[in-house]
């Protein structure tokens, strides 16, 4: 199974990410957590995309393409995987769709988390309170939303075209939404594809 979660920040995205990953046996590739690791860590890496991250801006392209072309080459993701924040330009789309032509494959769903931007900004406010993240600050996330909203709900339209979107309501408790996922991939994808 190749997937791919689209939303805004604060859609649910990491959390459905896990559960999807564990439920279907592929791994979840977020590139915001690669980014995040490579900070902490304090590579090359971390030290170029720092301040694009606490600034709500988006990494060049060439960046972001480069890291998720040698992730997907990676024993693990060979048989599937879950995107998690990747592709969000149309630049990105493409550089995808080229690394899955290079691999014989392609994508079997792009899942849409939507969810109120009332509901989203609460929802990473009070990430800010738990986990501190450098982004979570009130100014930042609405730079994050108006980025997102610019560059990256476009692609639903995209994706739409080739008649791969579904679109999950993000909105309620966690176990819901999981259901109304788990519910967006059986319609089409099912039986699910082991390869
Ligand atoms: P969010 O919940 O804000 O979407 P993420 O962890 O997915 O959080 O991303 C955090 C930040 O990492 C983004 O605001 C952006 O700076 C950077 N980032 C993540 N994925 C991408 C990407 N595909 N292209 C460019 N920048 C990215």
């Amino acid at each position: 199974m190749r997937i791919i979660l689209l939303g805004p920040p604060g859609a649910g995205k990491g959390t459905q990410a896990a559960l999807i990953s564990e439920r279907h046996g592929v791994p979840a590739i977020s590139t915001g957590d690669i980014f995040r690791a490579n900070i902490k860590n304090g590579t090359e890496l971390g030290r170029k995309v720092q301040d694009i991250l606490a600034g709500g801006g988006y990494v060049p392209d060439e960046v972001t393409n480069a890291i998720v072309r040698d992730r997907l080459l990676q024993d693990d993701a060979v048989n599937g995987f879950l995107l998690d924040g990747y592709p969000r330009t149309t630049g990105q789309v493409e550089a995808l769709d080229e690394m899955l032509a290079d691999q014989g494959t392609s994508l079997d769903a792009v899942l849409e988390l939507t969810a109120d931007t009332d509901e989203v900004v609460a929802r990473l406010l009070k990430r800010a309170q738990d986990q501190g993240r450098a982004d979570d600050t009130e100014d930042v996330i609405r730079r994050r939303l108006a980025v997102y909203h610019e560059e990256t709900a476009p692609l639903a339209a995209v994706y739409g075209e080739r008649g791969l979107l579904r679109r999950v309501d993000g909105m309620g408790p966690v176990e819901e939404v999981t259901a109304r996922v788990e519910q967006a991939l059986g319609r089409g994808a099912e039986p699910l594809d082991p390869r």
